[in-house]
């Protein structure tokens, strides 16, 4: 008998079809290394648990016991009353769960506790005064657990405890409902999600991977890709998720790429104004990009631009990348490649040890060079809003270093470009991702690190922290100055489509 576990359950809330993947997928297919980022944030989890346990007092700890074992002496405590149990195993019917802690309450029943690394709600602004809603997939855990222990006895309600990095308790409440308009309960939330894993798990149902930004953390990313090239899958086309793609199978049968380029625009969109039920949640500008991006992927097969953009004629040009470690909320690197009058060069505003102290110092001398450069004379490039959101927080935690309207006047300055927001409105290009990987190496651009990635940065970073292998610093500094190029390269080759759309006119 097939189990299911609250990790699946988290699977499948990731990504639907990863549950029946890791069941039936091509094994030799799947990666065997995890993902290091995956693994930054599994050692995080670790750390932290074993933190807030040492701090915990007197437990029975049944971490180091195989699962049939354990489910048998987590029986046994429970009935003795054991106040604390670490890691108990509850197995019932084809469910089994191992919570941090169970923990005896005063009606002798049993509460199940998870110790998260995160923050126990999402959504919280102090500013406004909002608590914060409780998180879908830390509810759906809990409530597996919930489930687990009511059909041992052991527990007459649907809640859960998540202790969260700030050591804050928090009740999960899972009959609540999961928003203000959304009626539906946590606890229906997760019955509904248990029914399809179990559904997929045994192979009642299958469904087809569908390629999103999610898929670069997964084992089957080479695997899942190959099957949308081979199939020509829509989710090839940048944008196109699985539920744009769902809707385009159900509604119209497009079931490849080849396909949408024979939807029929118009006839479509009378029959969406007869009938609104019909491609529900696709709108005719959406569905106007689908057909363009898949136009330009295998018709044209080059780069487009739909109107002139205008970008401004400075003396410097700054492309600038930061670089930060999310699972310590901690910036270590404000990297930017100049482009000026006297020539190229790299600048790193970089903090070389994991304080408050070294975080502020880098971020104060990116100032300083940024008010050092000629007023109105210099632009700055970056590529998504990672930065401004970045910086935003950093304000609050460093207010002495530039005020919150300094840093919302520099971003809104029309010399400051999110060039990811002129490439989604004004281009197309014949590439499945519109990530600046994908792009800059379209235009030749490449990095010198074999296998440049985000992920990787913070890996080396932490590994420097360690170490302090000035090897590993170098690596990263690598890195950054190629991610700035290729962000140089990126603004190049816009300006030159919009150079030659000009001359077309
Ligand atoms: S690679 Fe993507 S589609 Fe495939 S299982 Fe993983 S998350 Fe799902």
């Amino acid at each position: 008998m097939r189990r299911i576990t609250a990790s699946k359950l988290y699977n499948f809330i990731q990504c639907e079809h990863r549950v029946w993947r890791d069941e039936y997928g091509p094994k030799e297919e799947k990666i065997k290394e995890t993902n290091p980022f995956v693994e930054m944030l599994w050692d995080k989890g670790v750390r932290y648990e074993k933190e807030v346990i040492a701090k915990m007092g007197e437990y029975l700890d049944l971490s180091e016991i195989g699962f049939d074992e354990a489910a048998i002496l987590t029986i046994e405590a429970m009935k003795k009353k054991t106040p604390l149990i670490y890691q108990g195993v509850l197995i019932y019917k084809n469910s089994m769960g191992i919570p941090d802690l169970l923990r005896l309450t005063p009606d002798g029943k049993y509460m199940p506790i998870d110790i998260k690394s995160g923050m126990g709600l999402e959504g919280i602004d102090e500013e406004n005064d909002d608590e914060g809603k409780q998180k879908k997939h830390y509810a759906v855990q809990l409530a597996a657990y919930s489930e687990t222990l009511n059909g041992l006895g052991f527990e007459n309600k649907k809640e859960g405890i998540i202790l969260d990095i700030r050591g804050n308790e928090i009740l999960y409440d899972l009959n609540l409902p999961m928003g203000k308009t959304n009626k539906t309960t946590y606890w229906e939330y997760y019955e509904d999600i248990k029914r399809k894993t179990v559904s997929l798990i045994n192979n009642e149902v299958q469904n087809k991977p569908a390629l999103a930004g999610i898929c670069k953390l997964c084992p089957w990313y080479n695997s899942c890709k190959k099957w949308v090239v081979e199939n020509d899958d829509p989710t090839g086309l940048f944008y196109v998720g699985r539920s744009k793609r769902d809707i385009l199978s159900e509604d119209l049968q497009v079931n490849n790429i080849d396909d949408v380029l024979k939807i029929d625009i118009k006839e479509v969109l009378e029959q969406k104004k007869r009938d609104k039920t019909f491609l529900k949640g696709l709108a005719e500008k959406t569905l106007s990009k689908i057909m363009d991006r898949a136009n330009v992927l295998k018709n044209s097969k080059k780069p487009v631009i739909y109107e002139k953009v205008e970008l401004p004629i400075v003396s410097y040009e700054l492309f600038f990348d930061i670089e930060d470690d999310p699972t310590r909320e901690f910036v270590y690197l404000h990297g930017v490649y100049e482009r000026g009058p006297e020539g190229e060069k790299f600048l790193d505003f970089t903090a070389k040890e994991i304080s408050p102290e070294a975080e502020k110092e880098a971020w104060a001398n990116f100032w300083q060079y940024i008010k050092s450069l000629p007023k109105d004379d210099f632009a700055v490039y970056y590529y998504s809003a990672h930065e401004k959101t970045t910086y935003k927080k950093m304000q609050k935690i460093y207010p002495d270093i530039i005020s919150e309207k300094e840093v919302e006047d520099f971003f809104e300055n029309s010399n400051v470009i999110d060039l990811y927001k002129i490439v989604l409105k004004y281009t197309d290009w014949p590439v499945g991702s519109y990530s600046i990987k994908y792009l800059a190496q379209y235009l030749g651009f490449s990095w010198r690190d074999k296998t440049p990635s985000g992920a990787l940065s913070i890996q080396w970073f932490n590994e420097y922290i360690e170490t302090k292998d000035p090897q590993k610093l170098e690596r990263i500094l690598l890195y950054n100055e190629d991610d700035c190029k290729a962000t140089m390269v990126l603004k190049d080759g816009i300006k030159k489509l919009s150079d030659n759309f000009e001359k077309k006119m």
